[in-house]
């Protein structure tokens, strides 16, 4: 018999099979290719890259890059595959046996997944019943001098929620252990809102950003944290030496040079997101929650056989099974306008008949 490490047997996976969808809105991808001018300019650089190098210097100089852009040092950055391998290894190093560490519950499954492998006890907090943000209860459940990390995603996927600033601070002003703000979303919210604005008080605060949601970068995984230099080195020890390949690194900091040009398409998704919801808010027995994303969640008696009817159209969406809290609810994810109005009359014939 194979020797595997201890509780692998039952680490729960994350499943991402996928079959050709017609219409792709389960996973919050942005629904656009790289903007042309963007592309241009990436193709022009992957010419120049020196295969035969550990990368180095690009690596430094889209730290540098981002650094620039929020008023801190390189030593304040570590980038990572998508902010995935970010949140991953956070988890190593303040998990570990009788370190506990918290997050919301309905939020991103992941975190689960990641308390259990870094041998901590995942901790989940609830969610009010709207599914907002309950900062008090946050705060009392992070006052145990055995949590190390404290995880809120804003805004909250799979429901949208956005957390306003002020409970964010709150929740920093309050608690000790480290606090990790995952903001995958946060450039469909507003830079206001983001714990950004909270770092130079706050030296426990960690914000996790990524190049997967807005930036439509999903497929060349790159994601960072901004968090105080000495929580970024303690973290660096974690990664094994130049984590980070060179052609994810570049297109990272083209994209990232060029991030005007997705401005409109943010707006765009913002507008239609906006749209669908008015949409579906319309249509009998549906509940949208409110979303400060580029995904609506939707709460509907029969969600599972409209699951099933979008599927047989080739249009894929996310259930949620029986997860908890989120039972007959579908996060539907915003597609480009033609997509969305697709989707709204297969929805709307489905609750018509
Ligand atoms: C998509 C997502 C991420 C991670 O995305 P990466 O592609 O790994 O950067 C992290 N947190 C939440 C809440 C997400 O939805």
């Amino acid at each position: 018999m194979l020797n595997y490490r201890t509780h692998l047997a039952d680490m729960p996976s994350y499943d991402v099979t996928e079959r050709e969808w017609r219409i792709k809105i389960n996973a919050n991808e942005s629904n656009l290719n790289l903007p042309p001018v963007v592309e241009d300019r990436l193709m022009g650089r992957l010419s120049r890259v020196a295969f035969n190098r550990y990368p180095n210097e690009e690596y430094d100089a889209l730290r540098e890059q981002i650094a620039a852009a929020n008023n801190c040092a390189k030593e304040n950055i570590l980038l990572a595959s998508g902010s995935s391998e970010i949140i991953e290894k956070l988890f190593y190093g303040f998990g570990g046996i009788n370190h506990k560490i918290l997050y919301p519950e309905p939020s991103f499954s992941m975190y689960r997944i990641y308390a259990k492998a870094a041998e901590a006890d995942g901790v989940p907090v609830a969610l009010n019943d709207d599914y907002t943000f309950n900062a008090a209860k946050f705060v009392a459940a992070a006052n145990d001098n055995t949590v190390a990390l404290a995880v809120v995603c804003n805004p909250n996927n799979p429901t949208g929620t956005g957390i306003p600033l002020a409970d964010i601070k709150y929740v920093a002003d309050n608690t000790e252990c480290a606090l990790l703000l995952d903001e995958a979303y946060m450039e469909f919210f507003s830079a206001d809102n983001s714990a950004l604005n909270l770092l130079p008080t706050h030296k426990n605060l960690i914000v996790a950003r990524t190049f997967s949601k807005a930036y439509g970068l999903a497929a060349v995984r790159v994601g960072y944290m901004i968090a105080d230099a000495d929580i970024v080195a303690a973290i660096e020890k974690t990664f094994m030496p130049y984590h980070l390949n060179v052609l994810s690194t570049v297109t990272a900091d083209i994209v990232y040079q060029m991030r005007d040009e997705f401005a409109p398409r943010i707006s765009q998704a913002i507008a239609e997101r906006k749209r669908m919801a008015a949409a579906l808010s319309n249509l009998n027995g549906f509940t949208v929650y409110p979303s400060e994303t580029n995904f609506l969640l939707v709460h509907y008696d029969k969600a599972v056989a409209l699951n099933e009817c979008l599927t047989q159209r080739g249009i894929g969406i996310r259930s949620f099974g029986n997860a908890p809290r989120l039972s007959n609810c579908l996060r539907i994810s915003v597609g480009q306008r033609t997509e969305n109005d697709e989707v709204l009359r297969v929805i709307k014939e489905f609750t018509e008949v």
